[in-house]
């Protein structure tokens, strides 16, 4: 497989980059832990975007938020890490794809971000076009070595295994780019099926694991084993299930976790939490969350599930 050049190799390549800068200055600023301008909560709404950006939220806070699709807003060691942004209304793409749903808010309600951890940018049910636009403000966008050829140098590829340092306010945030497969096992998709899942990990920071478009149960228990080795027990996983399907790729192979594979990472993988997205808001996905809670049941392990909805409600995993 080609390797294109990339930015950022590691961790120790940061310090001698311009890069460098923008990392250590993202996040780390005086007033991280005050709400963004545009970000106050209306009172008594239920879908309050950023409600843990509340200066009265505890500090140790660790919010999950689910906008819809994959889309997904993690509050953790304070900072705002947004994972694969996509805030288009329903529409039809060219590719086929069809938004179907529109997302819980707007970009305009998203308040600070620190970081974008982007899978990968050739779908558009994790990349659309109002989520490129939101890439070339965001301070950080970590992806593959091919979205940083695509989009430009705003984006900083990361290959797998590799880290890079996100200075908060309350420390660091190590995260690191691990493998996913965008298919069935042993199948080799090229450069439309390159995807990177990330994981969250350091001093305080509980050990987050982001598959994005993975569809092998046998990849993430490779990741999760060295996971466990090199970093610790897992936390949290958040899982892209919904068995995204095209008859256009694979003749129709699930190109994400089904439901039961979903519930058999999480039982090789055993995080504290299980936070599953990508089963709403597009054309594509086979097996909605119903699907996905009856599969935990039947493995005895529902309790990890937690109970959200792309509906932009704040949910404390702490
Ligand atoms: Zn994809």
């Amino acid at each position: 497989m080609k390797r294109p050049t990339f930015r950022l190799a590691a961790t120790a390549a940061l310090a001698a980059t311009a890069s460098a800068a923008l990392l250590t200055g993202c996040g780390g600023d005086a007033d991280a832990d005050e709400p963004a301008a545009q970000n106050t909560p209306a009172a008594g709404s239920t879908g309050t975007p950023g409600a843990n950006t509340d200066p009265a939220t505890p500090a140790a806070a660790f919010t999950v938020t689910h906008i819809g699709g994959p889309t997904t807003l993690l509050e953790v060691a304070g900072a705002r890490i947004l994972i694969d942004p996509t805030f288009d209304q329903p529409k039809k793409y060219p590719s086929g794809l069809e938004k179907t749903q529109a997302p819980a808010y707007g970009p305009d309600k998203l308040g600070r971000i620190d970081a974008v951890l982007l899978s990968h940018d050739q779908h558009d049910d994790n990349l659309d076009d109002s989520g490129r636009e939101l890439l070339k403000t965001a301070p950080l966008v970590l992806s593959t070595p091919g979205a940083h050829q695509r989009l430009g140098d705003h984006v900083t590829a990361l290959a797998s295994w590799t880290s890079t340092d996100l200075k908060t306010a309350r420390g660091t945030i190590k995260i690191t780019a691990v493998p996913a497969l965008h298919g069935p096992d042993g199948v080799d998709r090229g450069a439309d099926g390159e995807v990177t899942g990330f994981v969250l990990s350091g001093p305080g920071v509980p050990t987050t694991y982001i598959s994005g478009d993975n569809a092998s149960a046998t990849v993430a228990k490779q990741v999760g084993d060295r996971i466990k080795s090199e970093i610790g027990p897992i936390d949290t996983a958040v899982l892209f299930a919904g068995a995204a399907r095209t008859p256009a790729i694979l003749d129709n192979a699930p190109l994400t976790l089904t439901s039961k594979d979903a519930a058999r990472v999480a039982k090789d993988l055993v995080p504290r939490k299980v936070v599953a997205v990508h089963t709403d808001s597009w054309n594509i996905y086979s097996e909605d969350m119903a699907s996905l809670v009856k599969a935990f049941e039947d493995q005895g392990i529902a309790a990890k599930l937690v109970d959200i909805k792309p509906d932009g409600t704040a949910k404390n995993l702490a």
